[in-house]
């Protein structure tokens, strides 16, 4: 039985001893740089995620409260925020650096909040917003540009026709903005008829001499003739659009035969044959591809002021906020509605 046990003094249990000391080391020191791996791993997905997701409301409150960032670098946070469409987060912080922030640039934090809340659609906060900065600094016409874009979007175009008086008052070009809402204000009158309408549009279109697509999209709509006669030949290109689509019992061919660029226009669509060629490319193709039923044209709209391109006409750029000024393009598409009209006929 004793030959199995060996002796403490014995050399060879010296030598079990190391290799086993040897084994728990390596063994420990296997596990622990496992465990130290993970725990680095852990530590900067952590970090990480700081930079994946937004801080909470909570978050935020405490942060500026703290007072470890300057007010410039949360007006710049804010601002990203803005941009990134996150505005909730924007607006928490513009609160938030009004209740704690410093006192002399109130009044552009305050801007910028009416801003946010507008584009986010708070019209009515941000009414009170500007009209609150208004309230000390009245002769401030960024503010009062916006508080007029307000009450725009809410239709209150009295209230809107008021901000131009007081933009008038400190000099301020208004002559577009003033035509502008005025026609606005015309064509969403339920208390006057059609031709009073008209009417009252042709005065604006004769006095101004501006915004003739917003004008002759409705009188093209509702009184043909009347638009042919009164519409400057010479501004035909602003309107290829709502000529294009015009309906052919609609056409007046003594205007239309007057004017080189309406002739190549109604040849290219097909209505007449007097123009053997266009400077207008898709014109020309058109003109040459003696009006093939399948090729047409569509239209896209680019604001000249800030060089957007929309899919739909618009009288102010939704994203620079300037009047009247769409640039139409035009683009030679396939003609699927007269396509398929001809397929059902093959049919038949
Ligand atoms: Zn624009």
């Amino acid at each position: 039985m004793n030959s199995f046990f060996i002796e403490f003094r014995d050399p060879l249990f010296g030598i079990i001893v190391f290799f086993a000391l040897i084994f728990a080391i390596t063994f420990i020191s296997y596990w622990w740089g496992r465990y130290k791996s993970k725990e680095n791993f852990r530590d900067l997905d952590k970090f990480l995620k700081q930079f994946r997701s937004v801080p909470s409301q909570k978050e935020l409150i405490s942060l500026i409260n703290k007072g470890n960032s300057s007010e410039k670098s949360w007006l710049l946070l804010a601002n990203a925020y803005v941009k990134n469409g996150d505005y909730e987060k924007s607006i928490d912080i513009y609160n938030e650096i009004l209740k704690y922030g410093e006192e002399f640039n109130s009044k552009e934090t305050m801007f910028l909040l009416g801003q946010t809340y507008f584009k986010a659609g708070f019209l009515e906060r941000a009414k009170q917003i500007f009209l609150e900065i208004l309230k000390n600094n009245p002769r401030t016409p960024e503010v009062l540009r916006a508080l007029l874009l307000v009450y725009e979007y809410m239709r209150d175009y009295n209230s809107a026709l008021d901000i131009l008086e007081s933009l008038d008052e400190l000099k301020k070009d208004i002559i577009t903005d003033s035509a502008y809402l005025k026609t606005l204000f015309i064509l969403n009158d339920t208390d006057i008829s059609t031709d009073e309408k008209v009417n009252k549009l042709l005065e604006i279109y004769q006095v101004s001499n501006k915004l003739t697509h917003m004008i002759f999209e409705y009188i093209f709509r509702v009184n043909p003739s009347l638009a042919w006669e009164n519409f400057d030949k010479s501004k035909a290109e602003f309107l290829i659009d709502i000529l294009w689509q015009v309906d052919k019992k609609d056409l007046d061919l003594d205007i239309i035969t007057q004017n080189g660029y309406l002739v190549e226009l109604y040849t290219a669509r097909g209505d007449i044959e007097l123009a053997k060629s266009s400077d207008v490319f898709e014109f020309d193709i058109l003109i040459n591809l003696n009006n093939k039923p399948d090729v047409t044209l569509s239209f896209e709209y680019l604001c000249n002021c800030c060089h957007r391109v929309y899919p739909f006409a618009f009288n102010r750029c939704s994203f620079c906020h300037s009047i009247d000024t769409p640039r139409i393009e035009l683009n030679l598409v396939k003609n699927y509605h007269r396509g398929f009209g001809e397929d059902n006929n093959s049919f038949q």
